[in-house]
């Protein structure tokens, strides 16, 4: 029997399966840990770390990546190390992790969206906000990609803050996101847009909006852009007006809005902003979308004391070229994890995997973020949220038995990885295309230009 794991002599040893915001505050937490000595090994599917960190905010909120900082920080202690372009489930299995890890954390966030469920919505030219997001953010999944932006106007259904970001991109001048990170493909395809307004839905009121107040201001003040809202959309119903009272952000947001219903049009472009309306169903000729036919929407007490959407019957049609479904992000399962198909999350109780909803814990084997909690709340959100996890590891561990840990039978890692031919990437290789894509940002007075494919960062890096 040897030391029990925690110790000088045998550090906890800790996999982290996803480098994004969730990933680096565990590692965060856990290396401020009183007394208690890990080494930390953090897995990611692309190369590049951070996870929506990069992939996700949106470029013109370049103050939001500074926490970027600090997870290096985290990744340049001697006891992290990382290991990017690494498929979990592909090139290394969860067993592979339980032979060598004495705890295993999965930060792998939510990795698909949410669907309308409506007729058309496959149709070319209707797609997921969260790829558009990929797209314009560099994602090499999604960086390929065409969007037709050659019609007039775009609809983008939704409420959240994802909605309010694409709504931006898509109004923004090209110029002033050429000063971005924005990825090289998407600038160019904007600078060819002909969308000249975009028209942003919400199922419900503008009081029920998930949007958040600082975000909805700053659409006001968007160059050559005017933001219409229609005064009547902001007469409340009686419960509508109740529920604002103990909502801060609710009445914040509804104060902007009628601020921005009282503007006088001016502008080339434009941004409406309509609630209590829903697509019913996306129409199209050749199979692309066309039009849409838009559902005036009444609220109604739903089951969960809050107000729900129902549609009046009362219908129009409006030509559209794109459509973008802002309508939430959704986990998908992780290989050989449980997975609570009805939440989109790992089973868990406080970061404790389960082997089910309310099932019984796995030993071992950890959540955090979005996989754990469901895809809601700011980068922010998930320190928070780590640091639980992290307090049950720490239990975990104190009230273990006293013996020999799980995690030290399978050999290194590297040469499991090496051996299965993965070219798996180091922080010091993250390091060297960090760097030059801030070299290619500089010649073009640019933060960085992302190099958006993971082909061409091997082989910058000699892989
Ligand atoms: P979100 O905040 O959950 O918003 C989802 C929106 O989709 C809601 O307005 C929701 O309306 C609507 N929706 C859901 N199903 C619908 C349907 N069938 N038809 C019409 N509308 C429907 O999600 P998100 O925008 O994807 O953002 C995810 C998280 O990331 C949020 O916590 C967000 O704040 C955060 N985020 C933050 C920033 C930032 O801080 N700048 C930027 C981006 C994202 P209901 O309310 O009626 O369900």
């Amino acid at each position: 029997m040897g030391p029990r794991p925690g110790s000088h002599t045998r550090p906890l040893r800790v996999a982290i399966v996803g480098a994004g915001p969730a990933g680096f505050f565990t590692a965060e937490a856990l290396l401020k840990q009183p007394g208690l000595t890990c080494s930390i090994d953090l897995f990611n599917r692309l190369p590049t770390p951070y996870g929506l960190v990069r992939e996700g905010v949106a470029p013109d909120h370049a103050s939001i990546k500074k926490v970027t900082a600090k997870f290096d920080g985290v990744a340049e202690m001697p006891s992290v190390r990382y290991f990017g372009n690494v498929d979990f489930g592909r090139d290394v299995t969860r067993a592979d992790l339980k032979a060598r890890y004495d705890q295993i954390v999965y930060a792998v966030g939510a990795q698909s969206d949410r669907q309308l469920g409506i007729p058309g919505e496959d149709l070319a030219g209707s797609h997921p906000a969260t790829i558009f997001v990929g797209w314009y953010n560099g994602h090499p999944d999604h960086a390929d990609l065409d969007f037709d932006l050659s019609g007039e106007r775009a609809i983008v259904v939704g409420n959240g803050n994802v909605a309010v970001d694409v709504a931006r991109i898509l109004v923004s001048s090209p110029d002033a996101l050429a000063r971005t990170d924005i990825a090289d493909r998407a600038l160019e395809a904007l600078r060819g847009s002909r969308v000249r307004e975009v028209l942003m839905l919400g199922r419900r009121g503008p009081a029920q909006a998930k949007f958040t107040s600082a975000e909805l201001k700053e659409l006001g003040k968007l160059e050559g852009v005017d933001v219409i809202v229609d005064r009547e959309d902001l007469d409340l119903d009686p419960d509508s007006q109740a529920a604002l009272e103990g909502d801060r952000v609710a009445g914040r947001n509804l104060e902007i809005l009628s601020e921005f219903a009282e503007r006088e049009p001016a502008a080339h472009r434009r941004l409406v902003l309509r609630f209590l309306t829903s697509p019913v169903k996306i129409l199209g000729g050749d199979g692309r979308v066309e039009r849409a036919r838009l559902e005036r929407n009444r609220l109604v007490p739903g089951p969960d004391g809050g107000l729900r959407s129902e549609g009046t019957g009362r219908v129009e049609e409006i030509a559209a070229g794109l459509v973008l479904r802002s309508v939430g992000y959704r986990g998908v399962p992780v290989a050989d994890v449980p997975f609570d198909a009805a939440g989109g999350v790992i089973p868990n109780r406080a970061g404790r995997v389960t082997a089910e909803p309310g099932g019984p814990v796995l030993p071992g084997e950890y959540a955090v973020g979005w996989i754990k909690r469901g895809p809601t709340g700011i980068i922010g959100t998930n320190k928070p949220d780590a640091v639980e996890t992290v307090r049950a590891m720490v239990e975990d561990l104190e009230a273990g038995p006293e013996r020999e840990a799980s995690g030290d039978g399978g050999g290194s890692i590297e040469e499991l990885l090496a051996g299965r031919g993965v070219a798996f990437v180091t922080w010091e290789d993250w390091k060297k295309l960090d760097e030059e894509e801030r070299r290619r940002g500089r010649a073009q007075g640019r933060p960085r230009v992302k190099i958006t494919n993971v082909d061409e960062m091997l082989e910058l890096i000699g892989r």
